[in-house]
């Protein structure tokens, strides 16, 4: 059975979501369908929302409301501004801060070096990282990256980077399994490896 084209529209769009396939994004858009009403106008208006009103911090990476760009964490009096921390996606920073043991500023990459997957330097914010060490005085570079392949050669891309100039570099290195992601780490983990963090 062909779909009609509105509902096919949709089913694409939401398939595209993260942990939806085809056929949850099919219960999805034939439940919006048959309350057309109601939940999917109200799921219209707060997607219109997001995308006029939600980007990304020019600054960290991390999601920010457009009006407050660089965001509340970048311009805090209150942070450390000499330490650096850096990750791959901006839900690490909320599971770093969840463990309360970091009191500076962070660096999302929005992604690491993985040429498998055709991300290369130039898709990663590693230039506004390098950027932002000289200009905002920071002495140490905390790396926050998972401990797989494509997380170790990005560490390593950035330790060469940085080679030469007066910055600290390290990584987290103690508690966190090999191989898992920082994403999955309890707060108690990712504390203990902060504390054990090693020059590199
Ligand atoms: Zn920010």
């Amino acid at each position: 059975m062909s779909r009609m084209e509105p509902l096919e529209k949709l089913i694409v769009a939401l398939g595209r979501l993260p942990g939806v396939g085809r056929r949850t994004a099919e219960r999805m858009a034939v439940r919006l369908a048959r309350d057309s009403g109601g939940l999917s106008r109200e799921l219209g208006a707060a997607l219109a929302d997001v995308a006029g009103r939600v980007g990304i911090c020019a600054q960290c990476g991390d999601l920010t409301l457009l009006d407050a760009n660089p965001c509340a964490r970048c311009t805090s009096p209150r942070r450390d501004g000499h330490a650096l921390c850096v990750v791959e996606d901006p839900a690490d920073i909320e599971k770093i801060e969840s463990s309360g043991a970091f009191q500076g500023r962070y660096h999302a990459l929005l992604g690491r070096l993985s040429p498998m997957k055709g991300e290369g330097v130039a898709q990663l914010r590693l230039e506004a990282l390098l950027q932002r060490i000289a200009a905002e005085g920071i002495t140490e570079v905390i790396l926050a990256l998972s401990p797989d392949v494509e997380g170790d050669s990005t560490a390593a891309f950035i330790h060469h980077a940085l080679a030469g100039q007066s910055v600290r570099v390290t990584r987290l290195a103690l508690g966190i399994p090999a191989g898992s992601a920082i994403a999955y780490a309890d707060p108690l983990t990712l504390a203990r490896a902060l504390q054990g963090r090693q020059k590199m």
